[in-house]
């Protein structure tokens, strides 16, 4: 799947190119609004439109990519433009997200949009594959059961209970265990794709899983790398399934 980033600020589209690029999109990356009239040309899948332009009112090129096609339109917008955002639905854009956000909202809403303006488009699988939210059943890692649907997490049978953030860190470190996931992955996926400054909150976060999880070893700490998820006492061969 194309999509069209029409996005000024190479601080938000780097991350976002790189993070989308994970779950199997295709990003090209325009930074004008006059660049995204043309690029529109080449019919992407999905525009995701920045609303603040250096070149054009976003709300012009969201009228002008309306005129052109049907394409399936996100608005992303700053905080202070709901009026913007309001109009932006209304002259057709389908959504909109306001920043902050992470890839993985940004991911659903692109499924929820696509879904809505398509019916039944195929999706490319995540790169970094295994369990996804479209898998079926609950991923089982040794006595550890993650279900990404009920978004719950059993532990030799007993429920345990995560906070949303703790449970997308499990879920993500889940989806490749064994693999050292970079610290600047896990805050961009995780948290968000542009997400600067200290990253204790992260720290935080593997600790109190750790503690949940009752046993350190889940998750091992590769020094000036990043965290992994291993199985405690598997850790040479870590399975896929339980
Ligand atoms: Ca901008």
């Amino acid at each position: 799947m194309r999509l069209l980033l029409i996005e000024d600020d190479d601080r938000i589209a780097g991350p976002l190119t790189e993070g989308l690029g994970r779950y199997g999109f295709t990003v090209d990356h325009v930074r004008t609004g006059a660049a995204g009239l043309a690029g529109s040309d080449d019919s992407p899948d999905l525009v995701l439109l920045d609303l603040g332009l250096p070149d054009m009112e976003g709300l012009d090129v969201c009228r002008n990519l309306r005129a052109r096609s049907a394409v399936p339109i996100i608005m992303i917008t700053a905080r202070g433009e709901e009026a913007d955002r309001i109009v932006g639905l209304e002259l057709g854009a389908d959504d909109y997200l306001a920043k902050p956000f992470g890839v993985r909202e940004l991911v659903a809403r692109i499924r929820a949009v696509t879904r809505r303006t398509s019916g039944a488009l195929p999706f490319p699988a995540p790169q970094h594959q295994v369990a996804q939210s479209e898998t079926p059943g609950p991923q089982l890692l040794g006595p550890l059961e993650i279900n990404r649907r009920t978004r719950q997490v059993r532990l030799d049978g007993a429920e345990t209970p995560l906070t949303p953030r703790e449970f997308d860190l499990l879920a993500y470190l889940a989806e490749d265990p064994g693999t050292v996931h970079s610290r600047q992955q896990i805050m961009d996926t995780v948290w968000d794709p542009h997400f600067f400054g200290p990253t204790k909150t992260l720290d935080a976060h593997v600790a109190a899983l750790r503690r949940k999880l009752g046993d350190p070893a889940w998750i091992t700490t590769s020094r000036g790398v990043g965290f992994r998820l291993t199985v405690p006492g598997h850790d040479a061969e870590p399975g896929t399934a339980g």
